[in-house]
């Protein structure tokens, strides 16, 4: 159990590693690791990613935490559920107008108490520019601002510790990659002649290494050796084709685990596809950071008294 600076907050770690024996991977030794398992309501690496920025805040003196994101993201969700247990006010800036009624994810944060406000898709795009935080904090008072999906250096320096946390012999470390601070801070992480392997969500992910190689300046961390695969974004970010779809209802009916379908799945099925195309090699030990659950509770646990340790 490691402490975040927070009590509701404890994380179970180190995260489970689970085998998968699936003829369909050629040989290649598949392990799960199950950081969809660490926390309830802040799972995978967005309890990574969070863990020591609310630490910094909570230094800082901070009361209340901002940040952006879509309408159905999982990091305003983490935000919303971590904020309420760590006792600070939450505000998200959602990309676009709104709708009622609220989607789950949003009704969800809103019931741990997080302010929602839009912002239409021009002045979203500017969110980072000096005029709209000024305008958002004379709307809200000061904050402590996390970026959108929630990429930081604190956010990086979180996801380090996750190679050391295996206890068996591998080769490769997978993940998937949205703005690719989970990549960042495991590749760091990394021992010596073990390598990385990032699966972009986003179609034309091209971005991303300059974007994984400024986190990881931003952190401070040395890069260790890791690539991304961009050719696995089944037709881009939330998509999921037939052919997806297939995939998951397959993997969970051999395997006993629905994967996660927005950037899970996609990192599992290049997996399987890069096995069967002899791009990792039998033999080779594979590590795929499950990063988040299929479903998340529907129901907002019962409030709990805020309390900051
Ligand atoms: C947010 C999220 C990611 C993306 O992580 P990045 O650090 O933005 O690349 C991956 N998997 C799951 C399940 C997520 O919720």
């Amino acid at each position: 159990m490691e402490s975040t600076g927070c009590g509701h907050l404890t994380a179970r770690l180190p995260s489970p590693l689970e085998e998968v024996r699936d003829p369909r991977l050629h040989g290649v030794r598949l392990l799960l690791k199950r950081e969809d398992l660490i926390h309830p309501e802040v799972p995978g690496n967005k309890w990574r990613k969070l863990h020591r920025n609310l630490v910094r805040a909570h230094e800082a003196g901070a009361t209340t935490l901002l940040t952006f994101g879509g309408a159905y993201s999982n990091h305003i969700r983490a935000v919303a559920a971590a904020g309420r247990a760590c006792g600070f006010a939450t505000v998200g800036v959602i990309r676009g107008e709104e709708h009622r009624p609220l989607n789950p994810v949003l009704e969800y944060a809103a019931a741990q108490g997080m302010r929602l406000v839009h912002l239409d898709r021009a002045t979203y795009r500017d969110k980072h520019t000096p005029g709209v935080i000024a305008g958002l904090r004379e709307r809200f008072g000061d904050f402590h601002l996390l970026p959108e999906g929630g990429s930081n250096a604190e956010a990086v320096l979180g996801c380090v510790p996750v190679a050391a946390e295996i206890d068996t012999g591998f080769d490769v470390l997978c993940c998937a990659c949205g703005t690719g601070g989970t990549l960042a801070g495991v590749a760091a992480g990394l021992g010596p002649g073990r390598r990385a392997l990032g699966f972009s969500v986003l179609k034309g992910g091209g971005f991303l290494a300059d974007e994984v190689r400024r986190l990881q300046r931003e952190a401070g961390v040395s890069g260790g050796n890791w690539e991304i695969e961009t050719g696995y974004h089944f037709g881009g970010y939330a998509r999921c084709p037939d052919g997806l779809r297939a995939f998951i209802d397959d993997f969970r009916d051999r395997h006993g685990l629905e994967p996660e379908r927005v950037y899970v799945a996609k990192m599992l099925a290049g997996i399987y596809d890069l096995a069967a195309r002899g791009r990792l090699r039998p033999g080779t030990t594979v590590v795929a950071l499950v990063t988040g659950p299929a479903e998340f509770r529907a129901q907002a646990p019962p409030v709990q008294p805020p309390r900051l340790e």
